[in-house]
């Protein structure tokens, strides 16, 4: 059978393979390779008449069921398997599920990060999922976006760094091993740059501005290997970005030199049509993103129709299909799927998915995830009796965050993960002390959207959130359990309906009952924690602010609460650092650290542009002081590395392990840039007591800007090393280097 079928060969090299299966290929079979869809849909038809190449959104029935109707195709090309496996196999029942992308980022840890993706790929490749939808690398600009939670923050150098850990820990030893899945570098690019922060708005950036910040994580995870990028849904300088040949055709393909992968987003080719309203039809969209380079055209089955009609019609010849056919076969020969289609393995199921060594190491990143903002003294508490309040203190399902169970991307986990298996903040604290609980305020309701239930193109709309008034029974409640404890515990923050797409808020405030339930907790003089349970930074009441303590959370997955008591109680040191700045009032959007220097001094009117907790803060239950900067060399030439050292001192009684943050501030440039940027940064445990001495390093190839051609160099001149454990200039020790110009 090889020899009539070379392409079955598994000894034969790749591309003698997928040539001979090409020749193979009719125009119909070719177009559907090109296509991933629904699985929700009608599967029979995707793969018996439209040929998909791929299906994502796939219940494990329906694997089992696509993998029966791919063995009925003429050619049994086995199909791509894709799922949104973005902090854990989210959609699967019983996997385990990690804190969400913010959360993981608050560890600073590209370790930990590396051995999550491992897990998920470990988990997810089991139940015969190819391909994952994550990382994403989109930079948090305005924090009323959706999507905030599903970044790594703020800053562009820790971004990359997890990122590429990320796409290391999902592809594990190479494509060929089983436990390895395809990594998507998500959305390409510039995405997240939305307007007032509304979800997928026309994205306004210079290319200047991609290349400054938007891109270089990107370019870090396409060196990293990163199997397949994803292309985002908006437009820049008006053109959709899957048609944006600058990026596509110069930047990724030809400058960087990207072999992998390119998948639109949903419906992307459909949506130039329907919404952007820059192609007449589906022919001539067809046409565009195959032109363009795009390789997958996710959920868009008009594509099918479309992209014959356009070959038909001489907008397309049939060999311009064959590039990208090309690429999808290669994956999935580098796969081996011809040879092992990874159906969904029971047994593997069995004794890897929620393996006991995976809800370890989730504890730990939860643990790690943890960010203490605020602290007078109250932390840890070590004996008394607690009044647990708030409406987010036993939510089960709301802890796991978005994209996961039922957050309402998939159909088949109406319930959610099992209750079982969630450590929430009620169960947690209950393991260490004596607990009285009192759910204290509703956060909100949902209405009908009076534009309809379901978009133009058939996908459901979001609901409209409808925040609950303040109920005065609940709180009297909370109030009458806090007036009979020691210390109260408060869990606020975001629920679902108000996170991910299309739900981006107009608001960064507390909503529903939870502000007066403060309010009214504060009013009793205990001692009060805040515990942020919220998807992405939220602007503190004043109430909250003047708690004795701020704990934030995120969504910190299916061990946060008992992260959240061990930290509560002193089992465990506060170790998270913002990877994203908390601002005071959403007026003063964006908030981030690193914004080009402005004119006419730094506030509002009414108010400081000062952000609530700035990048890079978190505390720790000990102080360690930052001292003796000192750089070995303070003249260097273009290809050194500045050499430097600092000294910590742990001046407390507890140990603290300490996120050293490395910024660069080029005093005079060409154009004007932000007045630091991190270059680097390295975790050391200092020991109550103890003196450490940290070496930093950092190249002077990167102390770079991006100059008014959009050029990336290094200005010769004056720099200042700051280092210290924040953002905060007040908390940075500064040291002097000059840059030579090259001789
Ligand atoms: C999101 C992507 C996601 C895709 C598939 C899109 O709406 O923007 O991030 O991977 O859906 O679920």
């Amino acid at each position: 059978m090889d020899q009539d079928e070379p392409y079955l060969d598994a000894t034969l090299p790749i591309a003698a393979r997928v040539g001979d299966l090409l020749k193979r290929m009719t125009l119909p079979e070719k177009v559907g390779q090109m296509m991933q869809l629904d699985s929700r849909e009608d599967l029979d038809d995707h793969v018996l008449r439209k040929h998909v190449g791929s299906i994502l959104h796939t219940s494990p029935e329906r694997v089992l069921r696509a993998h029966d109707l791919t063995s009925r195709t003429k050619l049994r090309i086995p199909l791509l398997i894709a799922e949104d496996c973005i902090h854990g196999h989210s959609f699967h029942e019983g996997a385990t599920i990690f804190p969400t992308q913010l959360a993981m980022a608050a560890t600073w840890d590209p370790q930990l990060v590396e051995q999550v993706a491992r897990v998920t790929a470990v988990e997810a490749a089991a139940t015969g999922v190819h391909w994952t939808f994550s990382p994403v690398l989109c930079i948090a600009r305005d924090l009323r976006w959706g999507r905030i939670d599903e970044t790594f923050g703020e800053d562009p150098v820790l971004i990359g760094e997890l990122a590429a850990a990320m796409v290391r820990g999902y592809q594990g030893d190479g494509l060929a091993d089983e436990t390895a899945i395809l990594a998507t570098a998500k959305h390409f690019a510039g995405y997240s740059e939305t307007q007032g922060g509304r979800d997928a708005s026309e994205a306004d950036l210079s290319r200047r501005k991609l290349r400054s910040w938007f891109l270089p994580p990107f370019e870090r995870v396409a060196r990293e290997g990163c199997a397949t990028f994803m292309l985002g849904y908006q437009t820049t300088d008006g053109v959709p970005i899957t048609v944006n040949s600058w990026l596509l055709d110069e930047v990724l393909r030809g400058e960087w030199g990207y072999q992998g992968t390119l998948i639109t987003d949903w419906d992307n080719v459909g949506r130039m049509v329907w919404e952007q309203k820059v192609q007449p039809d589906h022919a001539h969209a067809a046409a565009a993103a195959v032109k363009a380079g795009n390789d997958m055209i996710m959920t868009t089955p008009q594509f099918f129709e479309g992209a014959l009609q356009a070959v038909e019609d001489g907008l397309l010849a049939e060999e311009d299909l064959d590039r990208a056919v090309t690429r999808i076969l290669t994956l999935k020969f580098e796969l081996g799927l011809f040879e092992n289609p990874r159906r969904p393995d029971t047994e593997r199921q069995r004794t890897m998915i929620n393996h006991a060594d995976h809800a370890a190491l989730n504890l730990d990143v939860a643990r790690r995830s943890l960010v203490l903002l605020k602290n007078d003294g109250v932390l840890p508490v070590r004996k008394g009796k607690i009044a647990l309040v708030g409406p987010l203190a036993d939510d089960a399902q709301t802890q796991l965050g978005d994209w996961a169970g039922s957050s309402g991307q998939a159909d088949w986990l109406p319930d959610g993960q099992p209750r079982d298996m969630i450590t929430t903040v009620l169960d947690g604290l209950r393991e260490f002390s004596e607990v009285t609980y009192a759910q204290g305020a509703d956060i909100l309701t949902l209405e009908p959207d009076p534009e309809g239930d379901t978009f133009p193109d058939g996908q459901p709309r979001p609901k409209i959130v409808a925040p609950c008034p303040p109920n005065a029974e609940l709180i009297a409640e909370a109030v009458a359990a806090a007036q009979d404890a020691d210390h109260v515990v408060a869990v606020v923050g975001d629920r679902i309906e108000l996170v991910g797409e299309g739900r981006s808020t107009a608001t960064l405030d507390l909503i529903g009952g939870q502000i007066a339930l403060l309010d009214a907790l504060a009013e009793t003089g205990k001692p009060l924690i805040v515990v942020l349970l919220a998807s992405k930074p939220l602007v503190l009441p004043e109430s909250a602010r003047n708690a004795a303590a701020v704990l934030w959370v995120a969504n910190p997955g299916m061990q946060g609460g008992r992260a959240i008591a061990e930290l509560i109680h002193g089992l465990i040191e506060p170790s998270g650092r913002l990877p994203i700045s908390f601002a005071a009032h959403a007026g003063q959007q964006p908030t981030y650290y690193n914004q080009i220097r402005g004119q006419h001094g730094t506030r509002y009117a009414d108010l400081t542009q000062e952000p609530a907790f700035a990048f890079g803060e978190g505390l720790s239950f000990t102080t360690v002081e930052y001292s003796d900067l000192h750089v070995d060399k303070a003249v260097l030439g273009p290809d050194e590395t500045v050499e430097a050292s600092i000294t910590l001192r742990n001046t407390g009684s507890r140990p603290s392990r300490e996120t050293v943050q490395v910024y660069v501030s080029d005093a005079v440039t060409s154009v004007s840039w932000a007045d630091k940027e991190l270059k680097a940064f390295q975790q050391v445990d200092v020991a109550p007591g103890e003196s450490v001495t940290v070496r930093l390093e950092v190249p002077v190839s990167a102390c770079s800007i991006v100059d008014a051609l959009g050029n990336r160099v290094v200005e010769p001149g004056e720099f200042v090393l700051l280092v210290g454990p924040s953002s905060k200039d007040s908390a940075l020790r500064r040291a002097e280097f000059t840059v030579k110009a090259p001789c």
